[in-house]
């Protein structure tokens, strides 16, 4: 029986586990994929305070992952696959059938890349289509590639695309990016990105491999298409709740409700990270989320 299980291990699961280990709380992370979530197929990082020359996603998961280690939290590498949060005792169940039994849950398994729906999306995963410009860019050196959506991850993708590709077209649905300025500053500077905003996309095209997408203007009507080898899709994320439906109090996005101590409806159980209904997802409000519900816990194993 542990005091806390943390579902997710990304910075708000992390930071809930470093928070645990040193509250002398017994604490177990449980992540399906690679330590970091979304942070690990992030280039460099540079709003997280501490470091002046921004940091590398992977390095900085890294980190939390070994600080977390340190400290004496146990990590472990399943996934789950059924949770019972009712009772007192919670009940997550993992793929290869085993039972954990934790006193308290913290839900902080984040979001995922969302789709764009359009043809050839599906057909061409992983044949020019992706969603992680750090982890596939590489395959494109010298190459002609698209980045989808106007976000801070769509322009941090097309920056990154653009050091080793040949040219990068950003295509976003609006007349102006909503990343933020800095970031907008440096792709309107870069001499091999162009952006075509106003633009919806309409269809990946290419047999087995990408040849071009066809985009809208949304003024116009006129359709064009773009030559390109990659297409990188950057259209923002859905949290991943699917476990949680019906077993926690969900907003219409589904995101999770928390109060400001992120106790869900589910008494001795909380929710930290891009999983929840905020304003802000960002890895230091994960990381300050992680914090918290690990300090909630503890007040709710107390009472
Ligand atoms: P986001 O801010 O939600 O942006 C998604 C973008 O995709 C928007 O520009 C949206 O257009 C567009 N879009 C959505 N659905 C679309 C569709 N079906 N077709 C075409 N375009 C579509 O998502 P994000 O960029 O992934 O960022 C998520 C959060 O993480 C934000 O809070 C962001 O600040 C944060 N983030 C921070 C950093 C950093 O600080 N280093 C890096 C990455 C992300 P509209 O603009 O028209 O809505």
């Amino acid at each position: 029986m542990m005091d806390i299980i943390v579902i997710g291990g990304g910075p708000a699961g992390m930071t809930a586990a470093i928070y645990a280990a040193r509250a002398g709380l017994s604490c177990t992370v449980l992540e399906s994929g690679v330590a970091g979530g979304q942070l690990a197929t992030t280039s460099t990082v540079e709003n997280y305070p501490g470091f002046p020359n921004g940091v590398g996603g992977v390095e900085l998961s890294t980190a939390m992952e070994q600080q977390a280690k340190n400290l004496g939290a146990n990590i472990k590498y399943a996934e789950v696959t059924d949770v019972d949060l009712a009772g007192e005792v919670k009940t997550i169940t993992l793929k290869n059938g085993e039972t954990l039994h934790g006193k308290a849950v913290i839900i902080a398994c984040g979001a995922a890349p969302r789709k764009l729906g359009i043809s050839g999306e599906e057909e061409l995963r992983g044949m020019g289509v992706s969603y992680c410009a750090t982890c596939d860019g590489f395959f494109f050196k010298n190459l002609e590639v698209c980045v989808i959506g106007g976000g801070d991850t769509a322009a941090e993708d097309a920056l990154f695309l653009a050091r080793t590709s040949k040219k990068v077209h950003l295509i976003h649905r609006r007349g102006e990016l909503r990343a933020a300025k800095s970031l907008q500053n440096r792709i309107f500077a870069a001499e091999n990105i162009e952006t075509h905003l106003g633009y919806v996309p309409l269809s990946i095209d290419g047999k087995f491999e990408v040849d071009s997408l066809k985009v809208q203007n949304v003024e116009t009507g006129e359709e064009e298409s773009i030559p390109c080898q990659g297409v990188f899709v950057a259209v923002g994320h859905n949290p991943n709740t699917a476990l949680f439906t019906g077993k926690v109090g969900l907003d219409d996005a589904g995101y999770i409700v928390t109060g400001e101590d992120l106790a869900t409806d589910v008494p001795g159980v909380f929710a930290a990270g891009d999983i929840r209904q905020k304003d802000l997802r960002q890895v230091i409000t994960a990381a300050a989320d992680g914090a918290v519900a690990t300090i909630s816990c503890e007040r709710y194993l107390l009472d």
